[in-house]
């Protein structure tokens, strides 16, 4: 590995680092690979990147980022629709045993 070292971002969807086949790289440019971690499954798997490849290079940390930020945006989303069905969900079970607490009153008068 002769040339300047090049940073990669974290995979967008398992946060795998990249890491460089040193067998399959050339004195010129290094081959940047998606790990394979056995019994998981990523998206990005396969992904290959030349370091001599500026505008591959340049794809992957521009699609990590986006992709990481559409992820976050995503799971933000979701809690809060978990908060807010949560909030609703124990708010109907508080109106129900409000409700049943009246007609258990009611019953013991009767
Ligand atoms: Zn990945």
């Amino acid at each position: 590995m002769s040339e300047k070292l090049i940073e990669l971002k974290p995979c967008p969807f398992c946060g795998a680092h990249l890491v460089p086949a040193e067998a399959l790289s050339t004195r010129k440019s290094t081959l940047y690979l998606h790990p394979e971690i056995e019994g998981e499954w990523c998206p990005a798997s396969g992904a290959r990147v030349w370091s001599a490849q500026a505008e591959t290079v340049e794809g992957w940390n521009r699609r990590a980022a986006s992709e990481l930020e559409r992820l976050t945006r995503e799971r933000d989303e979701a809690l809060k629709g978990a908060r807010e069905w949560k909030s609703n969900y124990l708010t109907a079970v508080n109106a129900l045993s409000i409700r049943r607490t009246k007609a258990n009153a009611g019953k013991d008068r009767a």
